[in-house]
């Protein structure tokens, strides 16, 4: 990752022929987005991902592929700002990471002012009294790259990084495309187990079988292990970049339990929709958003001044939690960074440009910008009521107490006494024990002597079937609200 221009491309193309030097010549090499090398009898995987929005794209899909980051900062240029902004995500994703001073053989390169301006962005690097590794480099004329090797293997032995061959299958897209002459192909980068040809997959909730296994060179490859990109033909149409892949038993049936625990929370929805209807989804869904409740505001927050800045910073609640604060207008850096964090991106004084706000929309960010800093607060604070106490904007419409409980054909139901109000089938309801609320539900069915009914009134008893299954006692309380 890095500024653009400061060498990452021109570096990867330096450690291929580097590697290649050392193989046999022959195949032509074709860009399938990562690289593998040999390096003193280690593998180690470069992606190329073109710039830090596919690794934020990647990693809020859950697809953590990256176990070590290079960054890569020009020598005669200096931190820049997709310096900072790399150094944003790379903190936000916490992946270690190890700093390639580039274009030192530049007449204007200035090794130790780049160490400086990290160490003024918080990057202490070792002469700066840190941990941070930093190496001199020049992509250019091939210099240091031994060097920058032995420490990216060094930082990976230091995480001891483990994968399982024999486990069932794991990979991400990193790539992909619709070939001429191939099809549509997809740069898949085994996570866990191992892939061979005529395996079933899963991705994109589409099912593919390998057709056939390619490496950059275009030869043929049997068996996919962990950590390894191949190119894999057969799927119908190209899979999205960030796509999580699994094996699956058979065609239409698939077993990515192990997976899913793994996934963002986002993602394990989606994939269980298509497994599992109805209850169980709902209920991850609830427990979702409890969980939510519980969490602080995230926030990004922009502002014209670093003044503005600083007073705002001054006056948020406690439970705002700052994901991020710049100054100038929000970029499509942040609405990435918004996606992998759930975060909110809030400016002051600082503009939208239109193609952010298109890429928001897309990706359902949500951006607010004031011109008065008191609003800022003032909504920001309703959040942090309604965070605290989600009833706030709510109308109580009913009472009702947990009377009974009966299993009648695969239902659970409660018998309930209505106490106050009344219950209407399209209420939403609260599960209440002791003054805390346990849950919150539909009602799937509502019925008085074996009638269903749509509303029931005060004074009457009510048999209820939630939606999703509430885990109710006798004696809880059914709170009916708007
Ligand atoms: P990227 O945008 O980060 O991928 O940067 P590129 O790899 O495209 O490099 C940008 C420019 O810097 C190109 O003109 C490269 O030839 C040049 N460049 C890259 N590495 C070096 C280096 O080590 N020394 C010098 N002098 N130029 C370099």
């Amino acid at each position: 990752m890095g500024h653009v221009d400061h060498g990452k491309t021109t570096l990867l193309s330096a450690l291929k022929e580097f590697d290649l030097t050392k193989k046999e010549h022959g195949g032509i090499t074709q860009h399938i987005g990562a690289y593998q090398l040999s390096f003193k009898k280690e593998k180690i995987t470069f992606i190329d991902t073109p710039g830090h929005a596919a690794f934020a794209k990647m990693r809020s899909q859950g697809a953590e592929v990256t176990d070590l980051v290079v960054l890569v900062v020009a020598a005669d240029d200096g931190v820049k700002p997709q310096t900072k902004e790399s150094l944003d995500h790379i903190k936000q994703a916490q992946v270690p990471f190890l700093v390639a001073i580039n274009k030192i053989d530049l007449p204007s390169a200035s090794v130790d002012q780049v160490k400086a301006q990290l160490a003024e962005n918080g990057v202490l690097v070792e002469d700066y009294g840190g941990d941070i590794v930093c190496v001199a480099v020049s992509a250019k004329q091939k210099k240091g790259l031994d060097d920058l090797l032995e420490m990216v293997l060094l930082l990976a032995k230091m995480q001891e990084l483990k994968a399982d061959p024999k486990a069932s299958f794991k990979g991400v897209v990193i790539d992909s495309k619709l070939d001429s002459k191939k099809g549509p192909v997809a740069t898949v980068l085994v996570k866990d187990g191992t892939l061979k040809a005529g395996t079933f997959i899963k991705t994109d909730g589409v099912t593919a079988r390998v057709k056939l296994m390619l490496d950059e060179k275009d030869h043929k490859v049997v068996k996919a292990e962990p950590s390894q990109p191949v190119l894999v033909l057969g799927f119908k149409k190209a899979p999205a970049v960030g796509a999580l892949v699994v094996s699956v038993e058979k065609r239409g049936k698939w077993q990515p339990s192990a997976f899913i625990s793994q996934l963002k929370p986002a993602q394990a929805k989606q994939e269980d929709q298509e497994e599992q209807e109805g209850q169980k989804e709902s209920e991850d869904q609830e427990k979702q958003e409890d969980k939510e409740k519980q969490e602080k505001i995230k926030i990004i927050l922009k502002a014209d001044t670093s003044a503005t800045l600083q007073a705002l910073e001054a006056n948020l609640s406690e439970e705002v939690q700052l994901i991020l604060t710049g100054v100038g207008q929000i970029s499509e850096s942040d609405v990435l960074l918004a996606q992998a964090t759930q975060a909110k991106i809030i400016g002051f004084n600082v503009s939208t440009p239109l193609k952010v706000s298109k890429l928001a929309e897309q990706e359902k960010i949500n951006i607010k910008t004031y011109n008065v800093i008191y609003e800022l607060l003032e909504d920001l604070e309703k959040k942090v009521l309604q965070m605290m106490e989600p009833t706030i904007n709510e109308t109580v419409l009913g009472e009702a107490e947990v009377i009974a409980e009966f299993k009648i054909k695969g239902h659970h139901i409660a018998g309930c006494a209505l106490k106050k109000g009344r219950i209407n089938k399209k209420d939403k309801i609260h599960l209440k024990r002791e003054d805390k609320i346990l849950k919150d539900a539909k009602i799937k069915s509502l019925q008085q002597e074996k009638q269903e009914i749509n509303q029931a009134e005060e004074g009457t008893q009510v048999g209820i079937v939630f939606t999703p299954d509430v885990d109710f006692q006798i004696g809880d309380a059914i709170i009916a609200y708007n």
